[in-house]
């Protein structure tokens, strides 16, 4: 197995207006919000207005939508949101550093 094998997922779950659920070659599970995914958007874009302090998505977490979700080579997921905003690339590792669950909390 390669070092990042555990950073490569062998399942993914798109739930268009909840959450994204990655399932790693290691059988560790990471779902994350919407919401948090938006606001962590790691496009350009995004980051500029990360870097400037200023909000990167202001919307309603309620109506909020992914309207496409594709596999962008090996190393990551392209979504597409309902307010238009189609740039952000998750890498797996970047998703897999979010994972909010108590084992991954406590380390
Ligand atoms: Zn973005
Ligand atoms: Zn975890």
């Amino acid at each position: 197995m390669q070092d990042q094998g555990c950073a490569e997922p062998v399942r993914v779950d798109v739930d268009r207006d909840d959450a994204i659920t990655t399932t790693w070659g290691d059988g560790h599970t990471t779902r994350v919000d919407l919401a948090l995914l938006r606001e962590r958007c790691p496009c350009a874009q995004c980051q500029a207005l990360r870097d400037a302090g200023e909000a990167v998505w202001s919307g309603d977490a309620q109506s909020l939508r992914v309207t496409g979700a594709e596999l962008v080579g090996a190393w990551g997921l392209g979504l597409a949101w309902s307010d238009g905003h189609a740039t952000g690339v998750y890498e797996w590792g970047l998703l897999r550093s979010w994972c909010a669950c108590p084992d991954c909390s406590a380390r």
